[in-house]
C-alpha cells in the first residue's frame, strides 16, 4: 500500500507514547489514541486558498484526514453543514451573535456520519471484516449505513431505551441488531465480550484512533466558514465526548499550521443533562477523571453516557480552553427544542436543546457575555426523536357543524 496520508504516528492519549501508524489499533492502556501529523508537510501541500476550488464536502480537508488509499473511503456525501446566524433565538436569550452549525443535514441525520465515515474507511483500509458497537443513539445508525455502504457486516448492542427511529434505521442499513436491558455502558462490555469471542472490531467511542479524525472536520469546516476568525464561545452536548476532543484537536493543528486570524481560541462549554452530568461534576470538583454518576438517565440519548473513557480529555480542553462544563435541567429539555424549533425553523435535538439551557444559565452568570460570538451545535435533527416530541394535534369531524373561532383557538 502506498502511504499517500501525512500520518506521521499515533499517539497514546494518556502518556504520549509513540505507536506505529498503519495497523490496527485499539486503544492504549486502556485510554484513546490519537493520530498525528507531519503538520510542516501538510502546510507544503495544503493551504487556504486551495480550499476554494474543492467540493463542499468534509473530504476538502484530506491531508487533515488518516486514510492512505483513496479508494478506501467510503462516502455518503458528507456535505459541508451550514453555519445559521440565529438573531430570533438569540434576541429571546439576550445574545444577538449567536449562530447554530446545523449538522442535522448529514447523512443519517446526526453528525455521527463524520467520525463514521472515517473510521470505516480506515476499517475498510486495514481490511476488518465486522464492526460492532455499542449505541444509545446515532451511532448504530451511522456505523449501519457507513458498514452497508462498505459491505462489511454490522453488529449493534443497544439499549432498550435507545429512540425508536435509531433503532429502525439501524435494521433497515442491514445491521444485526440486539437490545439489552441496560445501560450503553453495559452494551459496552458485551461488544468486547463479543469481540474477543467472535473476532469482530470494536467501534466503541473513542476505542479506535479514527473517528475522532472524522469529527474533527467539524473544527476545521466552522474555522473555514469564520475565515480561520474562530468565534468567542462553543457549546457542545458532550457524551462520550468525541466531538469535543475532536474539535480541540482541530484548533490545535490550524494553531501548529499558522492558518488562525483568531487571537484567543474559543472557550468551550461542554453542556450536560441534569440527571447525567459526570463531566460537570468533574469539573466543580477539580478532577481530571469523571465518576459515573448515580442512576443516570436523560430523554438526550446522545448524552446519556456514565462513563467516558475520553473524561480527561474533554476535562483538559474545557480547562484549558478557559471554558466550562453546565448542566441544564432535564425536564426543561423539550421546551428549549420547541423554542428554537419555532423561533428559527431549525430541527433542534434533545441534545442541542441542552445548550440552549446552558447558554441562558452562562449568559445569567456573566460567563458568556451578549457580544460574544456564540456557536451551538445542532448535533441531530429532532425527527429522530419521535418519543419527545408533543403532538397534541385537534381533530376534526368533518361532518359536523365546525365552530371556527374555537377551533383555530384550541390549535394556538
Ligand atoms: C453522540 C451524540 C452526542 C454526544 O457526542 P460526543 O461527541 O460523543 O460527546 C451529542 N448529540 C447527539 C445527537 C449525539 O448523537
Amino acid at each position: 500500500m502506498h502511504n499517500s496520508s501525512f500520518v506521521s504516528h499515533l499517539e497514546g492519549a494518556i502518556d504520549g507514547a509513540a505507536l506505529t501508524p498503519r495497523i490496527v489499533h485499539t486503544t492504549h492502556k486502556h485510554r484513546p489514541i490519537l493520530v498525528r501529523y507531519d503538520l510542516d508537510a501538510v502546510n507544503l501541500a495544503l493551504n487556504p486558498r486551495m480550499l476554494r476550488d474543492r467540493p463542499q464536502t468534509m473530504w476538502r480537508y484530506r491531508e487533515l484526514l488518516p486514510i492512505d488509499d483513496d479508494d478506501a473511503i467510503v462516502s455518503l456525501g458528507e456535505t459541508v453543514t451550514p453555519l445559521i446566524h440565529c438573531p430570533c433565538l438569540g434576541a429571546r436569550l439576550g445574545a444577538p451573535n449567536l449562530y447554530i452549525k446545523d449538522e442535522s443535514r448529514l447523512p443519517t441525520g446526526s453528525f455521527k456520519s463524520r467520525g463514521m465515515a472515517v473510521a470505516v474507511s480506515m476499517a475498510k483500509q486495514l481490511g476488518l471484516t465486522a464492526l460492532a458497537a455499542p449505541s444509545a443513539g446515532n451511532a448504530g445508525g451511522a456505523l449501519a449505513a457507513y458498514a452497508a455502504r462498505a459491505n462489511i457486516p454490522c453488529f449493534l448492542f443497544m439499549p432498550a431505551l435507545t429512540p425508536a427511529v435509531n433503532r429502525a434505521e439501524a435494521l433497515l442499513h442491514g445491521a444485526n441488531v440486539f437490545l439489552v436491558d441496560g445501560l450503553i455502558n453495559d452494551c459496552g462490555r458485551l461488544v468486547r465480550d463479543a469481540a474477543d469471542a467472535l473476532g469482530w472490531f470494536d467501534m466503541s467511542t473513542l476505542k479506535e484512533p479514527y473517528r475522532i479524525e472524522g469529527k474533527k472536520t467539524m473544527g476545521l469546516e466552522l474555522a473555514e466558514q469564520l475565515h480561520w476568525n474562530l468565534p468567542d464561545a462553543i457549546l457542545y452536548p458532550t457524551g462520550g465526548g468525541t466531538g469535543l476532543i475532536a474539535m480541540a484537536k482541530a484548533f490545535n493543528e490550524l494553531e501548529r499550521l499558522r492558518w488562525l486570524t483568531s487571537p484567543t481560541r474559543p472557550r468551550f462549554y461542554a453542556c450536560q443533562s441534569s440527571t447525567c452530568k459526570p463531566i460537570v461534576n468533574a469539573f466543580l470538583n477539580g478532577d481530571r477523571f469523571a465518576k459515573p454518576p448515580d442512576n443516570p438517565h436523560t430523554i438526550a440519548a446522545g448524552l446519556c453516557v456514565p462513563s467516558a473513557i475520553g473524561d480527561f480529555l474533554i476535562l483538559d480542553a474545557i480547562r484549558q480552553s478557559r471554558g466550562k462544563a453546565l448542566a441544564a435541567q432535564e425536564s426543561r429539555i423539550p421546551e428549549w427544542m420547541a423554542l428554537a424549533s419555532r423561533t428559527e425553523g431549525l430541527s433542534l435535538c434533545p441534545e442541542s436543546a441542552v445548550c440552549v439551557g446552558a447558554l441562558q444559565l452562562a449568559l445569567a452568570s456573566g460567563d458568556i457575555r451578549p457580544d460574544d460570538r456564540i456557536v451551538i451545535f445542532n448535533t441531530a435533527a429532532a425527527q429522530k426523536y419521535i418519543e419527545t416530541i408533543p403532538a397534541d394535534i385537534p381533530v376534526i369531524d368533518h361532518n359536523a357543524p365546525l365552530d371556527w373561532p374555537s377551533l383555530v383557538n384550541k390549535s394556538t
